[in-house]
This record gives C-alpha cells, sequence and structure tokens, in this order.
C-alpha cells in the first residue's frame, strides 16, 4: 500500500474541485486526489500536475492511504445522492477521528443528518460552505465551515492557507457545530438573490424608466463603485452592461433572453426563514421576482392580452434626471441595508432554534473577500455587530440608522415613481415596507386578530389587561370571555 504522504484530499474534480485543490497545492499543502472517473483527475495531472505536490489516486482505498493521520478528505461532488454515495464510501474506508469535509452546497438539514450519522461511527463531518465560484476556489475563496471544534484543530491551518484575504484576515472561521456553516452559506446565498435583484431594479429603473442606454447606467454603475456601494456585485453590473455582442453590435444585456435561472439556495432560505417565522422580504421578492420572469407562458399571455398600465418612461426635464439617479442609488443602498439586516436576523432565528454560537461579527468579516457579496459595507456590518448596537437588528446600528435616515426621502420617491410609471421594483418596495412596519407604533394586526378570532376563535391578548381573550362573536351584545 502506498505510504500516506498528503495532508488533505479532494474527491470530486470537475471545476470547484479541481480548482480548490490547485489553490490547495499552490499553498504548500500536499494533496491527495481522486475523482470517480479517473479521466478528470488526469486532466488536472496533464495541465496542472508541476504546480505543486498532487497524489493521484484511481480507488477510494488508494485515496484514503494516501492521507496522513488525522485524515482529511474534502467532498466536492454533486449535492444530493452522489454526496451522501462519497460520504459513505469515505467513512468505510475511513478510520476513527478522521475527518470529511463537504465543500458542496448542501442544503443544511441534510449536513445535519449527515453529520450525526458520521459522528456515530467515530469520524468528525464538516459541512463548509465555499463561496466565489470557480474563480474563488482558485485564488482564494470565502468558506464557512461548520462541524466540531476538534475537527477545526485540524482543519483551520488548512483552510486560512487557500482563503481570500481581506484587510489582512482570512476569509473562514468556524461558523459553529453541525450544519452551522451551510446555514450561514444558504443565507450568504439568498442575500446575493436580494443584492442582484436591488441592482437590477436600479437598472430598470434607469433603462425603462429614464431612457439610458446599457453603457450609460454602466458608466452610473462604475461611479456608484467608487462609494458606500462599492461592491464585487457593482463592479460586474458595470462591466456586463459595458460587454457589447460581437455578433449584433448591441450591449449584450439587450440580447440577453430575460429569465432568471436559479438553482436552489435562495428558495431554501425562503422556505427556512418562513419556517422560523422569519421576514426577509427582500431576499423572497428577489427569488419571486426570477420565478415570474421564467413564467412565459403568462408573460406572453399578458403581452397577447395587450394590460393596461401607465407609459414606463418617467418624464422628467433633463435637468432633474442626475437627481433622480442619486434618488436609486440611494433607494438601493437603504433597501440593501434591509436585506442584509433580514438575512443577519434569519442567521441569528437560525442558530437559536439550531443551538449554535454563531458571531455574526465575525460571518461579516469573511464575507469582505472571495465570495460573491462582498463589499466594502461588510465593514460597517461587522463594527455594528461587535459594538453590540446590532444586537436586535442591523437598523438599530447608529451608521444604518443614520444612512436610512439619510435615503429614505429619495427611497420614497423612487418607489413611488416606479408604481406611477409601471415599472416592478419588488425588492425596493417590500423593503421600504419592511421598513415602515418595523417603526410602526400601531399595525394593522390587531384587525387580523379580530378577524381570526371571529372565524377561528383564535383568541387575541388586549393592550390594556393581561391575559388572552376571545369573543362571542354569534352571541348577542358580543360578550367577550377571558380564556386565562
Ligand atoms: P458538479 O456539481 O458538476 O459535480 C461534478 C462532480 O461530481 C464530478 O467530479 C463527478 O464525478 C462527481 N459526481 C457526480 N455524481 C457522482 C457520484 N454518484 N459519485 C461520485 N462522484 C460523483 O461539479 P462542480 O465542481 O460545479 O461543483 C461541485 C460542488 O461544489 C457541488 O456540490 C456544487 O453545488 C458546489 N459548488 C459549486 C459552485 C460553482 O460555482 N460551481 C460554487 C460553490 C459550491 P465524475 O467526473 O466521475 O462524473
Amino acid at each position: 500500500m502506498e505510504q500516506a504522504q498528503a495532508n488533505i484530499g479532494v474527491v470530486g474534480l470537475a471545476a470547484m474541485g479541481s480548482n480548490l485543490a490547485r489553490n490547495l497545492a499552490h499553498h504548500g499543502n500536499t494533496v491527495a486526489l481522486y475523482n470517480r472517473h479517473y479521466s478528470r483527475t488526469q486532466t488536472l495531472m496533464d495541465e496542472h500536475g508541476d504546480e505543486g505536490n498532487f497524489v493521484p489516486t484511481k480507488t477510494i482505498e488508494e485515496f484514503v492511504a494516501s492521507l496522513a493521520k488525522p485524515r482529511t478528505a474534502i467532498i466536492m461532488v454533486k449535492a444530493g445522492a452522489p454526496t451522501d454515495a462519497v460520504i459513505n464510501e469515505l467513512a468505510d474506508a475511513m478510520d476513527e477521528g478522521d475527518i470529511i469535509v463537504d465543500g458542496g452546497n448542501a442544503y443544511f438539514p441534510d449536513t445535519i443528518r449527515r453529520e450525526k450519522e458520521i459522528r456515530a461511527r467515530g469520524l468528525h463531518f464538516v459541512g463548509c460552505g465555499v463561496s466565489g465560484g470557480e474563480e474563488g476556489a482558485l485564488r482564494g475563496p470565502s468558506m464557512m465551515p461548520g462541524g466540531t471544534e476538534e475537527s477545526w484543530k485540524t482543519l483551520g491551518p488548512i483552510l486560512r492557507s487557500i482563503a481570500a484575504v481581506a484587510e489582512g484576515e482570512p476569509c473562514v472561521t468556524h461558523i459553529g457545530e453541525n450544519g452551522a456553516g451551510h446555514f450561514v452559506k444558504m443565507v450568504h446565498n439568498g442575500i446575493e438573490y436580494a443584492d442582484m435583484q436591488l441592482i437590477a431594479e436600479s437598472y430598470d429603473l434607469m433603462r425603462r424608466g429614464l431612457g439610458m442606454s446599457a453603457s450609460e447606467i454602466g458608466d452610473v454603475f462604475e461611479k456608484w463603485n467608487e462609494g458606500v456601494l462599492n461592491s464585487y456585485l457593482i463592479e460586474i453590473t458595470a462591466e456586463v452592461l459595458h460587454q457589447k455582442d460581437h455578433a449584433t453590435g448591441k450591449a449584450l444585456v439587450d440580447v440577453i433572453l430575460d429569465h432568471a435561472g436559479m438553482k436552489g439556495t435562495g428558495t431554501w432560505t425562503v422556505q427556512t426563514a418562513l419556517s422560523l417565522a422569519t421576514p426577509v422580504t427582500g431576499i423572497a421578492e428577489a427569488v419571486f421576482a426570477r420565478g415570474l420572469s421564467s413564467q412565459s407562458v403568462q408573460r406572453e399571455e399578458a403581452l397577447s392580452q395587450a394590460m393596461s398600465g401607465p407609459d414606463t418612461h418617467i418624464s422628467i426635464a433633463e435637468e432633474e434626471k442626475a437627481a433622480f439617479i442619486e434618488d436609486i442609488r440611494e433607494a438601493l443602498y437603504a433597501s440593501k441595508i434591509v436585506a442584509y439586516a433580514q438575512g443577519f436576523d434569519e442567521i441569528n432565528a437560525g442558530a437559536q432554534e439550531y443551538d449554535w454560537n454563531i458571531d455574526l461579527a465575525a460571518v461579516a468579516r469573511i464575507w469582505r473577500g472571495g465570495c460573491i457579496i462582498r463589499a466594502q459595507f461588510l465593514n460597517r456590518v461587522s463594527e455594528a455587530f461587535e459594538s453590540g448596537e446590532a444586537n436586535i437588528s442591523l437598523l438599530f446600528a447608529s451608521y444604518f440608522k443614520n444612512a436610512i435616515n439619510q435615503a429614505q426621502d429619495s427611497w420614497r420617491r423612487v418607489v413611488a415613481r416606479a408604481a406611477m410609471n409601471g415599472i416592478p421594483v419588488p425588492a425596493f418596495s417590500s423593503s421600504l415596507s419592511y421598513y415602515d412596519g418595523l417603526r410602526s407604533d400601531r399595525l394593522p394586526a390587531a384587525l387580523i386578530q379580530g378577524q381570526r378570532d371571529l372565524f377561528g376563535a383564535h383568541t387575541y391578548k388586549r393592550v390594556d389587561k393581561e391575559g388572552t381573550f376571545h369573543t362571542l362573536w354569534a352571541q348577542e351584545g358580543r360578550p367577550e370571555i377571558q380564556e386565562d
């Protein structure tokens, strides 16, 4: 049997796994390689075998034997059943104390289940969210590992060696036990959906509302990237908008079919938020907006029936245009703050539900580099959590409270204009409604409680007395009885 020599192994050498393996090798790790079909391993060795120390293997047994103890293997295979199959093969071949890391996009309840099963077999199982796509895997991703403290002792130095670095700090931290890492990665993706939707709404307002060209709007995003909105997503938006289609000479964005795809993490974020009763309205609207964009049948029918609505062109004087663009920027910023506040609320709710001790400031810090939502703004988010000002919500931290105060007139003008001109802004408007709902001293929920009591005897509480009450709606005079 081959002598153990690799300090880490990667199973699954498609785009993500091979780039992660190369990144590991670039940072001095000796990396064992295994893929179900050896051809991928061969390709990696042929094309990049000289970039570092690799140990290519042909069977899972050979792979496990090539790892030094405690053996540590990162799985990067298709999520779902393939991941379960590979985990089981590895667990069969490994010994007590060895560590299996799933770096795929697993749904966190699967990670909780797998961790329990693997722990019962005496091994460690770490569900690790990896963000940054293929490029991130190669050049430095942001990583969100769960699992035990003990496994983190072995895994920590390896992951720190390959993570993105933001302001001198590696973008990886031990998130919490079992499924905590994949939970946080899921919410990261949900926030990414909201961020992208808000950018898309800003673009639509300038494109259809103000009649600007894609490249003019690209210039606006380029400028916005120099201020508080500075982020990877704003940067790539400018790049996409400046891109020409070689075949037609048109702006590329104008020839891309307007159906947004999704792979499921946004949906999981919203489903989980619903089960935790945590409103993540910005993320939910972003998921629904992608859904609507892909409803071809309904959209075609609406067009063929020429459903009525106002002209989307916003008629304002040329000299007022710059001010309106500034309003859009402020609306984007305020809505973004709400989306992040809601995402962090969901992490908090998940931590309480699943008994995880998650450091929200550390989460914000590891999102500053390597991942898709990396942004300057996350420095302020981490400071807000560190200071304790964001304990209840990010919206109460003075920096963000002031930012929203400053933005809110613009925010309201943009949502009102969009409604008047028939331009959909679901994420802008739902974020504003959330904000207004939060600050209302009295909500119409009182009426809903009355309705619920009438049709279902669901009871209600009163503002002036302790206890639970029910009105005998069917009886004359509608007497009220106290239930407890
Ligand atoms: P894919 O999700 O396309 O998966 C392909 C890999 O899975 C191949 O190595 C394939 O092996 C292996 N595989 C599939 N079925 C099985 C099976 N039954 N048994 C063993 N191996 C199997 O690869 P990606 O590199 O795109 O992604 C890997 C993981 O990383 C996924 O979970 C994905 O969700 C996650 N991820 C992806 C990101 C991205 O940007 N692509 C970003 C972050 C995470 P074979 O070559 O033999 O077919």
